[in-house]
């Protein structure tokens, strides 16, 4: 089995080009990544070590705190220069943690997708009430959580439930699209959907 490092490696050389709202291109001093909106901006912030990666990936352009770092809101203004694709590994793995290795796991049919109900039915203490969350309440929580343009960037892989597919997305929500961008993918709801169900159920506001 290839490793991890030589997986990524393997995807740059045919081509791969993008994860998230990052683009990476080869550079005279190795690989450079930077937003993909900054393509072409010559005013760049220079970094260059992968603990830089943390550091950029945790504020938006607001200086506001990142929570889910497949939000579509990474921060401009820089670029990021590392010597190999071991250093670039590291700092994806800070931009989209866990992601490399989730799509590798994809790749050798080894990630199991986590229906909702299923989550939600593994909900214990103050957030056992989730469990109560209704299909409509579910639909309209993704919809609003979940959306590309502003929500989160992953590809969903889950359903509600076996006998309920997410329909209150788009088709591109659930579908890998090109070769040359590196998944996202969301093969379970994470923190931030459940905590969004029990607000949904008890009837709070979404924020605060
Ligand atoms: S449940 Fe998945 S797609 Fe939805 S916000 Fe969380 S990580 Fe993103």
């Amino acid at each position: 089995m290839m490793d991890t490092n030589a997986a990524l490696a393997d995807w740059l050389d045919k081509g791969g080009r993008q994860i998230g709202q990052i683009t990476i291109a080869k550079s005279a001093d190795g690989w450079e990544l930077r937003h993909i909106d900054d393509v072409g901006r010559e005013d760049l912030c220079l970094y260059t070590i992968t603990a830089d990666a943390r550091q950029l990936a945790n504020l938006d352009d607001a200086g506001a705190y990142r929570a889910l770092k497949t939000a579509p809101n990474l921060r401009h203004g820089w670029r990021l220069v590392l010597p190999d694709v071991a250093t670039v590994h590291s700092a994806l793995d800070a931009f989209y943690p866990a992601m490399i290795g989730v799509q590798l796991a994809r790749e050798r049919g080894e990630l199991t997708p986590v229906n909702l109900r299923d989550t939600l039915a593994r909900q214990t203490g103050m957030y056992r009430v989730t469990q109560k969350l209704t299909d409509e309440q579910a639909q309209s929580l993704i919809a609003d959580s979940c959306r590309c343009d502003g929500g989160c960037l992953k590809i969903i892989l889950w359903r509600i439930s076996e006998e309920l597919p997410v329909n209150s997305l788009p088709a591109e929500k659930f579908t890998v699209r090109g070769q040359n961008e590196w998944p996202l993918l969301c093969h379970e709801a994470c923190n931030i959907l459940v905590a969004g169900a029990r607000k949904v159920v008890k009837g709070e506001p979404k924020e605060g």
